[in-house]
């Protein structure tokens, strides 16, 4: 059987910034056990060097993941300094990924992570069979919530399609989906792709939203919809589909009950992203605990310490970069652990080898904390999200009008920038023109 130090599995931008850092994790020193004494604490020049050996599994058929599919701009800003469309963002990591020595299995599922460490496969390149793994990484990316788990009345017709299905029969496959679209949920998928059909010609009726405000990002709703003339109805929610062979229509209806039908031969719907973790059912049967974000120390240690999660899998993002800086870390920390374990005396060579990377706080959108990876008493790895927060803030837009603020939405970072004498400040890129729009807070 084939053995890794480090197996992650999915190679999104998440997997192969993990894979990335597990393999770069060079502060990492094998013990020499015939010498058999500890290993010191301080004294990094006993220990010999030898290379991580890492394998990164992807089911599809290249690398890269949602991003593949992503034609606009908006991402590498953080990471890069530069925006970049999510093809482009992608094609840096794949070209870093094949020039290292990870073991890259594409064409790949990975059917079952057992207890014992070892994972059971399928794929091209050897059919189905097990490998051995020190440590395993999660980066299985999220899934997204299908009409069928909205109570929305009627047939189930043609022409009903979640919008990264939609986005990635347009982008990749080049298909014509419809002509008359109404689009279910406003969050920065739904709004991209609302866009994405407007460029091509196509009838974007509306954007139908339940919640108050727009979900998605204030430059998303500016650039996506008031930009090509897309009207958002809040407070209103799709409550039944019509046609028989292909979808004719829907009806709208608003908290006062209010019914209006819709005719279009297309629905998108945008409704939310599950992290895609049934590969750990295996070790969190609690289904309340499969509710709760793998992110919280509670949740993780229900799981082995020698299995991490990273990228949306653990929660869902808004940004790539922040993906990468994150998985960037768990690699590390994995393969710290799987060194680590090679010796009799693990916790010193953790503590030693992660003396540097826990507790770092990560940087979010306008260069705020966004959470940070600490170890728990485990030793296992969560990040600590803090997006919750940034939802709750930015759910206050247009919900409860306080005070104005201006926002530059030039880039996804969605910096509060100021007029000064000095001239703009608050800008974590030193734009000096930023494109700013008022909001209320
Ligand atoms: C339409 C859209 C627009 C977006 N726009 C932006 C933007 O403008 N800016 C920005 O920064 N971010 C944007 N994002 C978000 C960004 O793309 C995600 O945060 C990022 O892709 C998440 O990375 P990931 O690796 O966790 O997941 P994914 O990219 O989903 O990768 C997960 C991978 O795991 C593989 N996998 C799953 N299960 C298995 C298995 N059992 N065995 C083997 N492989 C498996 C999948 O095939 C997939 O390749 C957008 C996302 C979408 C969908």
């Amino acid at each position: 059987m084939e053995s890794f130090d480090v197996v992650v599995i999915g190679g999104g931008p998440a997997g192969m910034a993990a894979a990335l850092g597990a393999a770069e994790c060079s502060i990492l020193k094998e013990y020499d056990e015939a010498q058999s004494i500890s290993p010191p604490r301080d004294g990094r020049s006993e220990f010999t060097s030898q290379a991580p050996k890492v394998a990164l599994v992807e089911r599809a058929l290249m690398l890269g993941g949602i991003l593949n599919q992503c034609t606009h701009y908006g991402f590498g800003l953080t990471y890069f300094g530069e925006e970049l469309t999510g093809q482009e963002y992608a094609k840096r990591f794949i070209d870093k990924v094949s020039a290292s020595d990870i073991r890259i299995l594409t064409d790949t599922t990975v059917m079952e992570i057992n207890p014992d460490r070892t994972l059971t496969i399928t794929g091209v390149d050897g059919g189905f069979r097990k490998i051995k793994a020190n440590a395993v990484i999660l980066a299985t990316g999220c899934r997204e919530r299908p009409i069928g788990a909205l109570p929305v009345a009627g047939s189930r017709p043609s022409g009903v399609f979640t919008a990264g299905a939609a986005q990635k029969m347009l982008n990749l496959g080049g298909y014509d989906i419809g002509d008359k679209f109404v689009i279910l949920g406003s969050g920065d998928v739904g709004l991209i792709v609302a866009r994405e059909l407007a460029q091509r010609g196509k009838e974007v009726i509306t954007v139908i939203e339940r919640e108050a405000f727009c979900g998605g990002l204030e430059r998303n709703r500016m650039n996506c919809l008031e930009r090509y003339g897309i009207s958002l109805n809040t407070l209103t929610t799709v409550s039944k589909v019509h046609g028989s062979s292909r979808i004719t229509g829907v009806t709208v209806v608003d908290m006062t009950g209010n019914e209006n039908h819709i005719e279009c031969d297309a629905l998108i719907t945008s409704v939310g992203l599950i992290p895609e973790r049934e590969l750990l059912d295996t070790f969190t049967t609690p289904l309340i605990e499969r509710e709760t974000t793998v992110a919280a120390p509670r949740s993780s240690r229900l799981l082995p310490d020698w299995l991490f999660l990273c990228g949306n899998a653990a929660y869902v993002h808004d940004l790539v970069d922040d993906v990468t800086i994150e998985s960037e870390q768990a690699g590390r920390m994995a393969c710290a652990f799987s060194m680590a374990s090679r010796f009799d005396s693990t916790l010193h060579a953790i503590s030693y080898s992660m003396s540097s990377m826990d507790h770092t706080p990560l940087l979010g959108a306008g260069g705020m904390p966004l959470g940070s990876v600490e170890c728990n008493s485990d030793n296992h790895m969560y990040a600590a999200d803090m997006s919750a927060s940034r939802d709750s803030s930015r759910a206050q837009i247009g919900a409860t009008p306080l005070t104005s603020k201006v926002v530059c939405i030039a880039c996804p970072k969605e910096c509060e920038a100021h007029i000064t004498d000095k001239g703009w400040v608050g800008l974590a890129c030193g734009r000096k023109v930023p494109v700013v729009v008022e909001q209320t807070n």
